[in-house]
């Protein structure tokens, strides 16, 4: 389990809550990939591992066709910016050091974004900036790509530079079902795959894919170079400083990157081809084989060099 450092502050600046949207928005509905992937969330607390599981394959399901417009759903990229309206009340008000962050899912995920913005502004240096929110909505939410219902998932907009997540989702499954505020790492690593895809957009990877899919196409590259981003992160995690010179992340168990690498492998293509009833046809994979995102994942934890998650220049992924 993740420990965070009690005395540590915590910057809220970029984590808000939108609120609970009424009315569907544009991006619902079946084109999103991964339509037949509902996940049936059991009532008892038993066979946690094979929900997690569930839980992983549902989030990126969704999140295939929605994170970056890539695999045919209908996006609209307008320069729309949040709303005032829409950004709801104060969620984080009360997130102020790592001691709440132990005690709340919710200030873990400020936590967590300030990890990963204080990591990343250490590796990129001049070439980095925070992503310009991470924003939890449940029902619907107006973004940069158009507006999105709960039923995405997690996305990175990359018109707005954004991350949305909907917290219903993390709230009934992650936080409901596996038991409270000390969560699991599979939430995170949520988080740090998304903030990969804002890597990837600043160092320019992003602008390189010129769509398809397949074993060896640039967007399952872009994607595994998220994985292998989470997973540069992973490493570095608890040696990263916060501006006040504080390490924010104490701990992180050889069970959270169980957990990582369970999930990594979860959001295989193959394997989510498998389970929803169809055969494995490697040339509609978005996201990468199960192989390929824990291999990629591995690759960033345990070699701990930006220059090994470059993808698109490896002959195969
Ligand atoms: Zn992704």
């Amino acid at each position: 389990m993740v420990r965070f450092n009690p005395k540590a502050r915590l910057d809220q600046s970029r984590v808000r809550d939108a609120g609970s949207g009424g009315g569907g928005g544009g991006l619902g509905g079946g084109g999103l990939g991964g339509g037949g992937m509902r996940l049936p969330i059991p009532t008892g607390r038993g066979g946690i591992g094979t929900l997690v599981i569930l839980v992983i394959l549902f989030l990126v399901a969704r999140c295939a066709g929605v994170d970056l417009g890539l695999g045919g759903a209908a996006q609209v990229y307008s320069p729309t910016r949040l709303s005032d309206a829409q950004e709801g009340g104060d969620r984080y008000a009360d997130c102020k050091t790592g001691e709440d962050a132990n005690n709340s899912q919710d200030c873990a995920r400020v936590a967590i974004e300030n990890s990963l913005t204080d990591y990343w502004d250490s590796e990129l240096g001049g070439k980095f900036r925070p992503e310009e929110a991470m924003v939890t909505f449940s029902g619907s939410v107006d973004t940069g790509c158009g507006a999105a219902t709960s039923n995405v998932g997690p996305f990175y907009c990359p018109s707005d530079e954004s991350i949305y997540l909907d917290t219903t989702f993390f709230d009934d499954v992650l936080e409901g079902q596996l038991g409270g505020p000390d969560g699991s790492f599979v939430e995170f690593y949520v988080l740090a795959h998304e903030y990969g895809h804002h890597i990837s957009n600043l160092l320019g990877f992003m602008g390189q894919v010129k769509g398809g899919t397949g074993p060896q196409s640039d967007g399952v590259r872009l994607e595994l170079q998220a994985d292998c981003y989470a997973g540069l992160w992973a490493n570095h995690a608890t040696k990263t400083e916060d501006a006040s010179g504080e390490v924010l992340i104490l701990d992180l168990t050889q069970q959270d990157i169980d957990e990582a690498i369970a999930a990594a492998k979860a959001v295989g293509d193959d394997y989510i081809q498998k389970r929803s009833g169809g055969r494995v046809n490697e040339e509609a994979w978005t996201h990468g084989s199960s192989e390929q995102r824990k291999k990629w994942f591995m690759v960033g934890y345990e070699q701990g060099s930006l220059d090994a998650c470059d993808t698109f220049s490896a002959d195969r992924v």
